[in-house]
C-alpha cells in the first residue's frame, strides 16, 4: 500500500461515518491495541505507513538523549548561558531539557520516556544511541557518573541492576540495546585516567567543546583551553577508537567572517579532523556575560545573509567522511536577544549548496541498484585513518561506512582500531533478481572484512572496536572477543 492509497481509505471511511480524519498516530496506537487483543494479524508496511517522522530511525537506530543535574562547570566562557537549575550552558525551553525538567533530571525516568514516546510513535528501539548531555561531564563526581549511566541502562533493560557492569552485562543480550553512548566533555579533561572511565561507562563518542582554533579567540572568551589541549585530546581519543564530535561556534567575539571561514579549512588537516560536527552560530542569551559586551556596543552578531554565506562556505569544504550534525541549536527564539533565530537554516543553506558531508549523503529512498566499494585515506592526529564506504556513486549517497584507524600508538597493543561502523536501514534493490538482492546484504560485516584484511595486510597482528555495549553480541559472532572493553579479533 502506498502512502496515497492510505490517505484515500482514510478520507473514504472519515466521509461514510461523517468524522474528522484521525493522524497517524492515533491510528497506530488502535493498530496495536488490536494486535495485541489478537484482533488482527502484524502488518509492516501498515507500521512503516503510520510512522511519524520516519526519518528519525532512518538507520533504525533511535536516540535518546538525557540531560545531567544542575551542576557548575569549571569554565567561564563569556558567550555560554547560565539559567538557574538548569547545567550550566542549558536552556529549560530546549526540548530534551524540557523532559529532563519534567523528570526531575532522573536517567531513569527520562530515558524510560523517550523510549515509550519512540514507541508509541512506531520508531524501532532496539537500537539505541544513548546521547548524555548537560555541561562538563567529566567535572560531576564519578559516583554520580556511574549512577547517571546505571540507571539508564536500567529504563533499557526494564530491570534495575545491582552494578553498572551487571546493568551491562543484561544489556547485551536485551531488547533495547545501547549500541552507543555519547558523553560531552571539556578537551582539558581528556587524559588517558579519564578514557578509562569513560570506556567502563560503555561510551563510544566523545563531543568535544572547542568552538575556536584560535588560541587568542579562545583567551578572549576566557575559555581556558589551549590550542595543544585541543589537538591532545582528540589524539588520544582517536587512539583509543572513539569518535569524535567538535561543536564549533560561529560569529564568537573577536572573531569575523574571515576568520571563520579560514578556522574550517584548518579543521581539516591533520591535528583536528573531527568525525562529525556540531555547528553553532553564537546567539546573545540574557544570562551569557557577552549580553554586556553587547549592549556597550562591542560585539555585533552577523546579519542572517552574512551567516548563510558563511555556512555555505563552509559546506563546500566539508570532507565527505565527515558528518554535520547540526547547525544551530534548538533555541526557543524568545530566548534569543539577538543572533540567527532562523530555525530552518538548514534547509536554506541547502538550497544554496550541495552539501557533500555524511549527514546529506545518507540513503533516504533506500532502493538503489548501484552499490560501488570506496576506500579513501587521511592523516589525522599522526596516523592513517581509512573510510571505506559503499556508495552509489551515481546519485552519490551512501549506503555504509566504517572508519578505521592505523596509530603506532593504539589503546590494545598491535591492534588497529574500527572506531565507526554505520549501515543505513536496511537497503532494498530495486530488482529483485538474486544477484541485486545479494549485493544489498550485510554490508556492515562485508566493510568489518575488509578492514580486517588491510589489518592483517599490514602486518598487525589484531583488530579492535570501540563497540557499543549492545553491540558485543554481533561482534562476537563474528569471532570478537571481550578484551579491556574493546571487542578484539586475533588473527
Ligand atoms: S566549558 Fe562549556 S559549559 Fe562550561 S562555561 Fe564553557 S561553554 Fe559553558
Ligand atoms: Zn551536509
Amino acid at each position: 500500500m502506498s502512502e496515497e492509497k492510505l490517505d484515500k481509505i482514510k478520507r473514504q471511511v472519515c466521509f461514510k461515518y461523517k468524522i474528522s480524519m484521525p493522524t497517524n498516530i492515533i491510528l497506530l496506537k488502535a493498530y496495536h491495541k488490536l494486535l495485541k487483543t489478537n484482533k488482527i494479524k502484524k502488518n509492516i508496511q501498515l507500521e512503516n505507513l503510520l510512522k511519524t517522522r520516519k526519518v528519525r530511525s532512518l538507520s533504525g537506530i533511535a536516540s535518546v538523549t538525557v540531560i545531567t543535574k544542575p551542576y557548575p562547570c569549571p569554565g567561564k566562557c563569556i558567550f555560554c548561558p547560565t539559567e538557574k537549575n538548569m547545567p550550566k550552558s542549558y536552556l529549560k525551553n530546549e526540548p530534551a531539557c524540557m523532559r529532563a525538567l519534567l523528570n526531575k533530571f532522573d536517567p531513569y525516568k527520562q530515558a524510560k520516556m523517550r523510549l515509550q514516546a519512540l514507541e508509541m510513535t512506531g520508531h524501532p528501539t532496539d537500537k539505541i544511541e544513548l546521547i548524555v548531555l548537560g555541561g562538563t561531564w567529566s567535572y560531576y563526581k564519578k559516583q554520580y557518573q556511574t549512577y547517571f549511566i546505571k540507571r539508564c541502562f536500567d529504563a533499557c533493560n526494564k530491570k534495575t541492576s545491582k552494578t553498572l557492569k551487571q546493568a551491562q552485562k543484561i544489556n547485551e543480550k536485551t531488547k533495547h540495546r545501547i549500541i552507543g553512548l555519547t558523553l560531552e566533555t571539556r578537551p582539558d579533561y581528556i587524559n588517558e585516567k579519564e578514557i578509562k572511565r569513560m570506556r567502563n561507562l560503555g561510551c563510544t563518542r566523545i563531543e568535544l567543546g572547542v568552538q575556536t582554533i584560535y588560541q587568542d579567540i579562545l583567551d578572549k572568551n576566557k575559555r581556558e583551553i589551549s590550542l595543544e589541549q585541543i589537538k591532545q585530546a582528540t589524539k588520544l581519543l582517536k587512539d583509543s577508537g572513539f569518535k569524535i564530535t567538535y561543536h564549533m561556534m560561529l560569529n564568537l567575539p573577536y572573531s569575523n567572517i574571515k576568520k571563520d571561514e579560514k578556522m574550517f579549512e584548518k579543521l581539516f588537516t591533520n591535528d583536528f579532523q573531527p568525525d562529525q560536527l556540531k555547528i553553532y552560530p553564537c546567539a546573545i542569551l540574557k544570562t551569557a556575560k557577552l549580553y554586556k559586551l553587547y549592549k556597550k556596543n562591542k560585539y555585533k552578531p552577523y546579519t542572517i545573509n552574512q551567516l548563510i554565506n558563511v555556512l555555505v562556505k563552509i559546506k563546500k569544504i566539508i570532507p565527505e567522511y565527515v558528518r554535520i550534525i547540526r547547525i544551530i541549536r534548538d533555541i526557543p527564539s524568545q530566548d534569543i536577544v539577538a543572533g540567527s533565530k532562523r530555525s530552518n537554516l538548514r534547509q536554506d543553506i541547502q538550497k544554496k549548496v550541495n552539501c557533500r558531508c555524511i549527514r546529506c549523503r545518507e540513503i533516504k529512498d533506500i532502493k538503489t541498484n548501484n552499490i560501488k566499494f570506496k576506500k579513501l585515506e587521511y592523516k589525522a592526529s599522526d596516523a592513517k585513518e581509512i573510510f571505506l564506504s559503499f556508495e552509489d556513486d551515481k546519485k552519490d549517497k551512501l549506503l555504509a561506512f566504517l572508519r578505521l584507524r592505523i596509530t603506532d600508538n593504539p589503546i590494545i597493543k598491535n591492534s588497529t582500531l574500527i572506531r565507526e561502523v554505520h549501515t543505513y536501514g536496511q537497503t532494498v534493490p530495486i530488482n529483485k533478481n538474486i544477484e541485486s538482492a545479494k549485493q544489498h546484504k550485510n554490508l556492515g560485516k562485508r566493510l568489518i572484512n575488509e578492514a580486517e584484511k588491510i589489518s592483517k595486510d599490514l602486518g598487525y597482528k589484531k583488530t579492535a572496536v570501540i563497540a557499543g555495549i549492545g553491540t558485543r553480541e554481533y561482534y562476537r559472532k563474528l569471532g570478537y572477543k571481550l578484551e579491556n572493553e574493546y571487542m578484539v579479533k586475533n588473527f
